[in-house]
């Protein structure tokens, strides 16, 4: 017969292991399912410095650490496995997963967001060559070297800063002329001598796929159409996150970029109408705040959630 548990968490980023604490210490021995991407975003990133509670900021993969260890404190489960399909229209809901079936009276949605990719053919043919969306993990391959990072946000900002501890140069390209990253980051980039900075441009090509490693890239820019090309031996993306709710499509509400739609913060619905028993926290669902702080905060509202359905059947 296939396990039934209180409550499985997918993800195990901030979002999934704030819900993995809160359940656990509610007595609902979670189980969570750590997912594509063990730890989520906080676990590729580096400093965290506006996480409260850390005046002189923390690793993201320490604090990340630190969260696993507190949930399985209070008996929270952590298993390296990630879902496969899933039907919400039972009772319980019914998981598979690469290791196997599992029943759950109550489902955290955690699996945050993944990062985005330009989608050129010649991008694609080169991840892992030279084409990455990691700055912190792929860095350290690009010591003495030129690369270039693409995106105007706070993460194009942040890889940009990162990568200057490796590359003699970054150039840093984006789409359009205004910024969305915030000021401080924006600035810190700017001041950098080995940062620099050049906007209305974008990627048409990565080269070197026939080499099989980045060796440059063929840039337009955009007012006046002029190609050019630039050389570098790295491209890395900091171009936003894709939310990871495909396996959730016709079961619960997601809006046009496939974010779940949620209600009172946490609640799923389908054709708008609330799902009992599934919760939805994180980046996942939230294409407006996405900080840590955030993501944890909707974890243990999931969690709260979570705790008060199943009380409400007498679990
Ligand atoms: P973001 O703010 O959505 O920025 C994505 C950037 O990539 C935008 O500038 C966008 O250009 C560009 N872009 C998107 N698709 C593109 C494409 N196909 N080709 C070229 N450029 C493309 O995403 P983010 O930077 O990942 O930040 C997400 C959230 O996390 C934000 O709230 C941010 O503040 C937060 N964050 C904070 C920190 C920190 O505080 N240390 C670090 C990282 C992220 P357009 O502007 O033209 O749309």
């Amino acid at each position: 017969m296939t396990e039934t548990r209180d409550t499985v968490i997918l993800g195990s980023g901030c979002a999934g292991l704030t819900a993995a604490i809160y359940t656990a210490r509610a007595g609902l021995k979670p189980l969570v399912l750590e997912g594509h991407e063990p730890g989520g975003q906080l676990s590729i990133t580096t400093l965290v410095e506006n996480f409260p509670g850390w005046p002189e900021g923390i690793q993201g993969p320490e604090l990340i650490e630190n969260m696993k260890k507190q949930a399985q404190r209070f008996g929270a489960t952590l298993q390296l496995a990630h879902l496969i399909s899933v039907d919400l229209k039972v009772d319980p809901i019914r998981l598979r997963t690469s290791e196997g079936e599992i029943g759950a009276r109550t489902l955290i949605v955690a699996s945050g967001a993944s990062a985005r990719w330009l989608g050129l053919e010649s991008e694609q043919a080169l991840i892992g060559h030279g084409v990455s969306s990691c700055a912190t993990c792929d860095g350290f391959f690009f010591r003495g070297k030129e690369i270039a990072v693409v995106g105007g946000g706070d993460s194009a900002m942040e890889e940009a800063l990162f990568l200057t501890r490796f590359a003699t140069k970054v150039t840093l390209l984006h789409r359009r002329d205004s910024f969305r990253a915030s000021k401080i980051m924006l600035e810190r980039a700017i001041a950098h001598p080995n940062i620099e900075l050049r906007t209305n441009t974008v990627v048409e090509e990565v080269l070197g796929v026939e080499e099989k490693d980045v060796r440059g890239l063929r840039l337009k820019d955009v007012p006046s159409g002029n190609v050019s090309e630039l050389p570098v031996s790295g491209l890395f993306l900091g171009i936003g996150h894709e939310p990871n709710a495909k396996m959730f499509a016709g079961q619960i509400d997601v809006d046009e970029d496939g974010y779940i739609k949620t209600t009172a913060n946490v609640l799923v619905t389908r054709n708008g109408v609330v799902v009992p028993g599934v919760y939805a926290c994180g980046d996942v669902q939230d294409r407006r705040y996405r900080q840590a702080i955030t993501a944890a905060g909707s974890g243990c509202m999931a969690a709260l959630e979570a705790e008060k359905f199943l009380e409400a059947r007498g679990h």
